[in-house]
């Protein structure tokens, strides 16, 4: 395979532990992995050449709450409170019994959707997260069998592992949450997981690894914990658990195990590196201090936050403390660069002005990422890294001086032209092979349709759709013969 130079006005490269920039400079790719980053090679080996003019070669993101659903966000943005509004199981429901809103079919279209939306936000290593409130009970094994070819064909660096669950919530009629169990179906879920992740790690020569993911903290019971956290770090697969996340959780944990949900997670053994921890808003100095002592990771997911009027405090207290820190996207648009620059935003909302630079929230999609995954191969362009890059065009794009600090302020997912993962050019001017963005968009409106019209069924009270959700202003009929 010939290598191939990719030049452009500006480069992320890396040096000594740390991200630094090059003004013209370049990238050669060879097979797999980055052969060079700096200036031209002198003499030039025999390459294909791509010059993106002006462009910013950046590492690849990671994404470790890479949203790999249909979000509902728009759902819950304006109609609260969300148990009244189908987001928290009624008993009603539960007695039904719950069952699957998609098909597997529609599942399995769901992934390929998410999958490219990912690389077109250049984000290049993913761990999928999707909401279980849609699902019977947790998921599939056969739809992260369709998950992993999807990866596979796209070309997608992506950790995977069927969501699974001990328990979860509902809710009684005077809007009291409360947590119910099936614990053998948990720990089901749980072999079902292991026996996928033997199965399917390392494939796509190490592009797809295993990973685990217990449903939130609230719900999952002391077995399940520690026998994820056994079959885990046997294997050194990492694990991503919802953690410090609501006044619910908080409380749920409290009630049945009379601890913090960090420290109810440490007691069962199941805190260590490779934890992975999204959202981490109601953290205490202590919880902190275990997850830094453990060596576990804080999943940031700034965007998601900041829509349902909350914030991290703060990004700066937990940098301080020498905690690891990625991101995450969780929540539609997956716009990595979005959630940087909300991140920035939001830290100084909580710190001030000074608190934070722009570099800490290009580290924490990039390089905090790697580490939070234990690999120091992927997240930075250097000789001898995978390469995994993503291409930011800056032709549209006024004030640049400093391409870390004009992605900041200017740029948005939207800019990133190509994406380069193990060496392959996944994306192309925008373009997916075998992709038709236009054709699947319209397919998923049409499934998302589908599951507004089921959220009586698993709404309190079972209104009809038009009670559920309030339209913005009010809908006014025309007439479309003129009169
Ligand atoms: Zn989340």
């Amino acid at each position: 395979m010939m290598a191939t130079l990719l030049t452009a006005r500006w480069v992320i490269g890396f040096n000594r532990g740390t991200h630094v920039v090059h003004e013209d400079g370049c990238v050669l790719v060879n097979g797999d992995r980055v052969a060079h980053v700096g200036a031209l090679p002198n003499p030039l080996p025999d390459c294909t050449r791509i010059d993106y003019g002006e462009a910013i070669l950046s590492p690849g993101f990671i994404d470790l709450d890479a949203l790999s659903d249909l979000d509902t966000t728009v759902l819950g943005l304006d109609n609260f409170p969300g148990w009244q509004k189908g987001r928290v199981w009624p008993n009603s429901y539960v007695a039904r019994p719950p069952y699957e809103m998609y098909t597997s079919e529609e599942l399995a279209f769901q992934k390929r959707f998410a999958f490219a939306a990912l690389i077109r936000n250049g984000i290049t290593t993913a761990l999928p997260i999707a909401s279980l409130f849609y699902r019977e009970w947790g998921e599939t094994v056969a739809e992260f069998d369709d998950a992993a070819d999807t990866a596979e064909a796209l070309g997608l660096r992506a950790y995977l592992g069927p969501a699974y669950r001990t328990g979860g919530q509902v809710v009684d009629t005077n809007g009291a949450i409360r947590a119910i169990y099936d614990e053998p179906r948990g720990l089901a879920g749980l072999e079902d997981a292991a026996a996928y992740a033997a199965r399917i790690d390392g494939r796509a020569q190490g592009r797809i690894r295993a990973m685990f993911a217990p449903d939130r903290i609230e719900t999952c019971t002391p077995a399940l914990l520690s026998r994820t956290a056994a079959i885990a770090f046997e294997m050194g697969a990492p694990v991503r658990q919802h953690c410090l996340q609501s006044q619910t959780e908080l409380r749920l944990v409290r009630e049945q195990h009379g601890v913090s949900p960090i420290r109810y997670l440490a007691d069962n053994g199941a805190l260590g590196p490779k934890w992975l921890l999204p959202h981490g808003t109601h953290a205490t100095e202590a919880d902190m201090a275990l997850i830094r002592d453990a060596g576990a990771a804080l999943v940031h997911c700034p965007l998601v936050l900041a829509r349902h009027g909350s914030m991290l405090r703060s990004l700066p207290r937990w940098l301080d403390m020498g905690i690891t820190v990625g991101m995450g996207t969780d929540t539609w648009p997956p716009d990595m660069i979005s959630n940087m620059q909300l991140g920035l935003m939001t830290a100084r909302i909580a710190d001030g002005h000074t608190a934070i630079r722009s570099e800490a929230l290009f580290d924490t999609a990039t390089l905090g990422g790697a580490r939070a995954l234990g690999r120091d191969d992927i997240g930075r362009l250097v000789r001898g890294a995978k390469a995994d890059i993503t291409v930011i065009d800056l032709g549209k794009t006024l004030q640049t001086t400093d391409p870390v600090q004009t992605v900041m302020v200017s740029c948005s997912g939207r800019d990133v032209r190509d994406v380069w993962i193990d060496g392959r050019r996944v994306m192309a001017d925008r373009i997916i092979p075998g992709i038709d963005e236009a054709a699947d968009t319209a397919r998923a409106q049409a499934q998302f349709m589908g599951l507004v019209e089921k959220y009586p069924d698993r709404t309190l009270g079972h209104p009809p759709v038009s009670q559920i959700f309030r339209p913005s202003y009010t809908r006014e009929i025309l007439d479309r013969h003129g009169s």
